[in-house]
């Protein structure tokens, strides 16, 4: 029941000790003048719940039907089986207005340009999107190489390292809303002439001093990762010698993700527009071969390297240091459901929201360990509150307050929200199965399938109501499921011969009875109102308010320290209490001892089927850290942000061979993180160092 006063209530008896900690600190508003608390954790569900329920009056919707949705969201987020994600938290019904936590800034190769896209229109922008807490990700294959010419002052170019070095200083100086520092991604694509210095970036001596506000990628192509395997060379190209504009379009048009057919299809489409005729050779459709000899006579191509070594360094880089993670830029754009707006060059700072110049992304993660009940899965209840969240989520693009127009106008003209979860391996020890299991990269797939059905499903519910995306075409709109890999097929790359058992089959064989041919009849004739629904996020903070493992992690640590802003807390996961408490292992003693390490798996002493199913994350191997990523991707509009942890042990050829494995896996971006590898880390396994 509810208590006396105003605002109590019951529910934040289900926060954790960390979450009450975490939301006090960030979360809960103050009043500047006295900087004491205005609200409890309930109310800001409630002002989030009705701030985002309030957009509906922009449609019409009555009184009651506003209070009834307000309720819902409400619910879901109080009871902690949604939450949004951070911004959305912090700043809804507040005088900030980003509500969304990722965007892409595009950067072209000149100091400012009239429409706001050069080197420091960015860095302003960039600013702009800090203040309030978004985080921001950046091509920078577009400018000049060092040493190159500059025309107005007859000088000599910089090169994009050293810009991005000045966008590293303002994000140090500019906090998020002044309760955490901006994050970016900094990408850089393979050809470009100064890519080496650029994988080198943040390791061997600069690593722990240079971008450390910054996670940087090598942008990768598929005939990149062939000339690979095949020890063949590659070129580097000046971006400003050549007239191939975008110079890597061309050459990605030509692998295939722009393939005749949908070339056909989008000057057909034109011409209906303009009842005229197209021409085709207007169109610059050209073969990597004829972009080759092009480049070559206007003499872009700055040299020749061998894409082997190129490759070694990027692996020694990441081996040494965790970055460069590989986008694989032409797995993001084939499997892009709006392909026909313009190719994807970059994604936001953890990798799970690969994004078109200037849009941004609102996300929200379902917490699945809420979804086991008597040991099964709830499956009804998880359907809906897929389809609060959708509609939530949906909200908080019409509810935010852009800083800028160009991010206005990019963000509803394709209405993108990203949907994901956290709490997988809590819900794996609940239901008894192994992180590293064939079954449990089954139960990632069949969740992953039954997600998307049901986001996309709502977001057909949603523009029946109140319109599609207006880029939406319901001819060119692709739909990913066509493009997903079979599960046996992702089993088959990795040279895996077991089978899911029966037990897991059953348990998630509603997943089979979805009707996706019905899905896509619905689409084109009802529309669709966002171009994205789902999204995997790391959910680093909202994850600890909810009190549950991770995204789509394995457990960090039976015991751990955690290193956060507000201090140090150390950690015992409760589920793992509870089962020592059911063998009577829950003495002091033998919980000291398991905490130096933080793990159990060769303790002998520790029951077999305990150590099989509290497996963490150095122990899972890195081959189902990335099943349970290409798992998650398959049914993924977006990407899928995953850190495929490493024992400090592990040799360079791991990394080489997770990443091979992450472009065969059809996974869109790739990063790796070697435990010790750097001096500065949010979590430390174990209580001794
Ligand atoms: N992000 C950021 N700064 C941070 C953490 C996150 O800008 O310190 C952004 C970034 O774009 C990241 C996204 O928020 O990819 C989602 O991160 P996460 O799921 O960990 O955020 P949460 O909602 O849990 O805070």
């Amino acid at each position: 029941g509810k208590g006396n006063w105003k605002g109590f209530d019951e529910r934040d008896l289900l926060l954790t000790y960390n979450a009450l900690k975490v939301l006090e600190a960030r979360y809960l508003l103050k009043d500047p003048n006295t900087l004491r608390y205005i609200e409890t954790p309930q109310m800001m569900f409630r002002r989030v719940a009705k701030h985002l329920a309030n957009v509906e009056r922009q449609y019409g919707r009555s009184e009651g039907e506003v209070k009834q949705l307000e309720e819902k969201f409400y619910k879901i987020m109080s009871e902690l089986k949604f939450l949004p994600n951070t911004p959305t938290l912090m700043n809804s019904g507040t005088r900030l207005g980003i509500l969304s936590a990722c965007f892409v800034i595009p950067v072209r190769d000149s100091m400012i340009t009239p429409n706001g896209e050069g080197i420091y229109d960015a860095l302003r922008a960039m600013a702009v999107v800090h203040q309030q807490g978004g985080g921001t990700g950046f091509d920078f294959s577009e400018l000049r190489p060092k040493g190159d010419i500059v025309a107005s002052t007859a000088g000599v170019a910089s090169g994009p390292v050293s810009f991005m070095r000045i966008f590293d200083v303002s994000t140090d100086v500019v906090k998020q809303g002044g309760k955490r520092r901006g994050a970016n991604m900094g990408v850089m694509h393979v050809w470009h002439p100064d890519i080496e210095e650029f994988i080198k970036a943040k390791t061997g001596q600069l690593k722990d001093t240079q971008l450390q506000n910054f996670n940087i990628s090598v942008g990768v192509y598929d005939y990149f990762m062939q000339a690979v395997e095949r020890g063949d060379v590659v070129p580097l190209i000046n971006p400003r010698k050549t007239k191939i504009t975008d110079w890597d379009y061309y050459m990605s048009k030509a692998r295939g993700y722009m393939n005749e057919e949908w070339i056909q299809e989008v000057i057909l489409s034109e011409l209906e527009e303009k009842g005229g005729t197209v021409d085709l050779a207007e169109s610059k459709i050209i073969t990597i071969d004829e972009a080759l000899v092009i480049a070559e006579k206007e003499n872009a191509i700055t040299q020749w390297v061998n894409a082997r070594n190129l490759f070694d360094e990027i692996v020694k880089g990441a081996w040494d240091s965790g970055d460069p993670g590989l986008l694989f830029i032409d797995t993001i754009n084939r499997r892009h459901p709006v392909w026909y707006l313009g190719k994807i060059n970059a994604t936001n700072p953890c990798g799970e929201e690969p994004l078109l110049p200037w849009e941004s992304c609102n996300l929200g993660s379902i917490n699945l360990e809420k979804f086991v009940v008597d040991g099964k899965i709830d499956w009804d209840g998880l359907a809906e509150t897929i389809r609060y969240a959708v509609r939530l989520l949906d909200n908080v693009i019409d509810a935010n307050r852009y800083p800028l127009k160009q991010i206005e106008e990019a963000t509803k003209k394709t209405r993108k929200v990203g949907l994901g979860v956290m709490g997988l391996a809590r819900m794996l020890i609940k239901l008894g199965i192994p992180y590293d299991s064939v079954d449990a990269v089954y139960l990632s797939y069949q969740l992953a399938k039954f997600i998307y059905y049901h986001a996309f499903k709502e977001s057909i519910e949603i523009a029946k109501e109140k319109g599609s995306f207006p880029a939406y075409d319901p001819k060119l709109y692709k739909d990913i499921w066509e493009s997903a890999k079979d599960f046996y097929e992702i089993l088959e790359i990795m040279g895996i011969k077991d089978k899911p058992s029966d037990y897991v089959k059953k348990l998630t064989s509603i997943v089979d009875r979805l009707d996706f041919d019905k899905l896509k009849e619905d689409r084109i004739k009802y529309g669709l109102r966002n171009a994205t629904v789902v999204s995997v996020a790391p959910t680093g903070t909202i994850s600890i308010i909810a009190g549950t493992s991770s995204s789509i992690e394995p457990l960090f640590a039976l015991a751990f320290i955690r290193n956060v802003a507000v201090g140090k807390f150390m950690e015992i996961d409760p589920l793992f209490l509870d089962y020592l408490r059911k063998y009577e292992l829950d003495n002091p003693e033998v919980v000291k001892k398991i905490a130096e390490t933080g793990m159990i798996g060769d303790n002998p002493f520790m029951p077999k089927s305990m150590r099989k199913v509290f497996r963490t994350a150095h122990e899972v191997s890195p081959e189902y850290h990335l099943l349970h990523q290409a798992a998650w991707q398959q049914w993924n509009d977006s990407g899928t942000s995953k850190t495929i942890n490493l024992r400090s042990e592990e040799p360079p050829e791991t990394v080489e061979r997770v990443y091979m494995l992450a472009w065969k896996l059809g996974i869109k971006g790739v990063t790796v993180y070697r435990d010790k590898s750097k001096s500065q880390q949010v979590i430390y396994f174990g209580i001794k160092k």
